[in-house]
C-alpha cells in the first residue's frame, strides 16, 4: 500500500506535509519519531480513521484519493484489510477474552460462531494466551492484553496489522512477551506496519524504517544505514541517542 502526497490540517496546524510513503507488503515497515511528529496521524490515515484533506492512497491498486468523499463501502473494505492494534489495548471489557477475538469474525465476517471460536482458540494459542478464553480483561496483564488484542486483530485476517506504541504502556518483561509475538509474525511474513520508540526493538525486526518529524519523511530506507554511526542527519542521530 501507499500514500502519495497527503497533507492534513486539524485547525491551523499542519500536521503532515506532503506525506508519501510505501509499505510494502510482506514485510515490516517500522515509524520512528519525536512525540507529537505525526506518526499515529499516518497510520490511522491508512486504516481511515482520519481522513487527510488531500493525496492519493493505492491499496492492492484501488485507488482513493483523499479529496473526494469515501465511499462507506470503501472505508469497510480497507478498514477490514487493516487490523489496528493501539497502545492501551481497547478491549470490551464486559467481554471474555474469547469473546473478545471472535466479535469481528461473528459480525463482521457473519462468521458462524463454532468456527470463529476455533480460529480464536487458534488465534490465542498462537500469542501464548491459550488458557485464558474465558478470563475477563481486568484479569490481565498489560502483556497479556496486548496479545490479546493482537489476535483479535489477526481475527479478521487483514492483509496488514498496524500497531501503534504496542509496548508504549508495558513493564520491560511484559514488553518483551508482547516483542515475540511480533517477531514470530514477521517469521510468518505478516504485513505490519509498527509505530514504536524502542530502537533495539525496530531494529531487530524493521525491514524498513521511516523517521517522520514536524510532519515529514526525513528518512524513508533500510534499518542498516538508519542505526549506523555514519548516518550524515545529525537530527536522526540525536534522537537515536535520547530513545537508547
Ligand atoms: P505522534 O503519533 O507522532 O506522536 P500524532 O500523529 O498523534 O503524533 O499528532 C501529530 C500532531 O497532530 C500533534 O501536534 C497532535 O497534537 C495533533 N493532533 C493529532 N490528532 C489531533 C486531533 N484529533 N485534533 C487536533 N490535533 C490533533
Ligand atoms: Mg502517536
Amino acid at each position: 500500500m501507499k500514500l502519495t502526497q497527503i497533507d492534513k490540517v486539524y485547525g491551523k496546524k499542519h500536521v503532515l506535509k506532503n506525506v508519501t510513503l510505501e509499505f510494502p507488503a510482506g514485510k515490516i515497515t517500522v515509524m520512528v519519531g519525536p512525540s507529537g511528529s505525526g506518526k499515529s496521524t499516518i497510520l490511522r490515515s491508512l486504516n481511515l480513521l482520519v481522513t487527510p484533506e488531500s493525496g492519493q492512497y493505492d491499496f492492492n491498486g484501488h485507488q482513493i484519493d483523499f479529496s473526494q468523499k469515501l465511499s462507506s463501502k470503501e472505508k469497510l473494505a480497507i478498514r477490514r484489510e487493516t487490523g489496528m492494534v493501539f497502545q492501551d489495548y481497547n478491549l470490551f471489557p464486559h467481554k471474555t477474552v474469547l469473546n473478545n477475538v471472535i466479535e469481528g469474525p461473528t459480525q463482521v465476517l457473519k462468521m458462524g460462531r463454532k468456527q470463529a471460536s476455533e480460529l480464536a482458540r487458534e488465534l490465542l494459542a498462537k500469542v501464548g494466551m491459550a488458557d485464558y478464553g474465558d478470563v475477563y480483561p481486568n484479569e490481565l496483564s498489560g502483556g497479556q492484553a496486548q496479545r490479546v488484542a493482537i489476535a483479535r486483530a489477526l481475527a479478521m485476517k487483514p492483509q496488514y496489522l498496524l500497531l501503534d506504541e504496542p509496548t508504549s504502556a508495558l513493564d520491560p518483561e511484559l514488553e518483551l512477551s508482547v516483542l515475540k509475538v511480533l517477531l514470530q509474525l514477521a517469521h510468518e511474513k505478516q504485513s505490519m506496519v509498527l509505530i514504536t520508540h524502542n530502537m533495539a526493538f525496530a531494529k531487530q525486526i524493521a525491514d524498513k524504517i521511516v523517521f517522520i518529524e514536524e510532519g515529514q519523511v526525513i528518512y524513508d530506507g533500510g534499518p542498516e544505514e538508519f542505526f549506523s554511526a555514519d548516518n550524515p542527519n545529525g537530527r536522526i542521530k540525536n534522537f537515536i541517542a535520547s530513545m537508547t
